[in-house]
């Protein structure tokens, strides 16, 4: 398992003390759990997403986006935080630099936990595909395409026609 995802993993079994019980994960208590606060702005540039000021503890996102992409935005910014990203990050939409990606592993893994997204999946298995992958999206509050990616990456592929292809 890559360092992202077990750092992710540790974080959510230390802050969600109910485990998969807890839909959509409680970011608020993880943030608690490290001492950062996590506050929404309006940034002049649109394309920001987040921003890490790391010696404030501080983690911004944009108040303009989604909740599903708040919420990445958030997870992704503590990713940063927490994987011990040197310096302050303002992170735009779909970068691709090496330390993007792991932010963005971790916040993929932080939001939808391996054993999270298996059980529901069986737990769902009477719906049709794209049925489950609605209520999944919904029970975890992600976006779409980050269920998708999600899927994939725990091992459950062949039944996301609405996740983006691979590149
Ligand atoms: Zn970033």
């Amino acid at each position: 398992m890559q360092r992202p995802e077990l750092a992710a993993t540790a974080l959510w079994r230390a802050t969600c003390p109910d485990g998969w019980r807890v839909e959509p994960i409680n970011l608020g208590a993880v943030a608690a759990h490290l001492g950062v606060d996590i506050l929404t702005w309006q940034p002049d540039d649109e394309r920001l997403n987040g921003a890490l000021i790391r010696s404030a503890k501080t983690v911004f996102v944009n108040a303009t986006l989604a909740r599903p992409r708040m919420r990445f935005a958030a997870a992704h910014e503590l990713g940063h935080y927490v994987l011990g990203h040197e310096g302050d990050f303002f992170c735009p939409f779909n970068r691709y630099a090496t330390l993007e990606r792991e932010a963005n592993r971790f916040a993929a893994a932080l939001l939808m936990p391996t054993a999270v997204v298996k059980t529901l999946w069986l737990k769902l298995s009477d719906l049709t595909p794209a049925a489950k992958l609605s209520a999944l999206t919904e029970r975890l509050a992600v976006s779409r395409q980050a269920l998708g990616y999600r899927l994939r990456a725990v091992g459950i592929a062949g039944e996301t026609p609405a996740s983006p292809q691979r590149a």
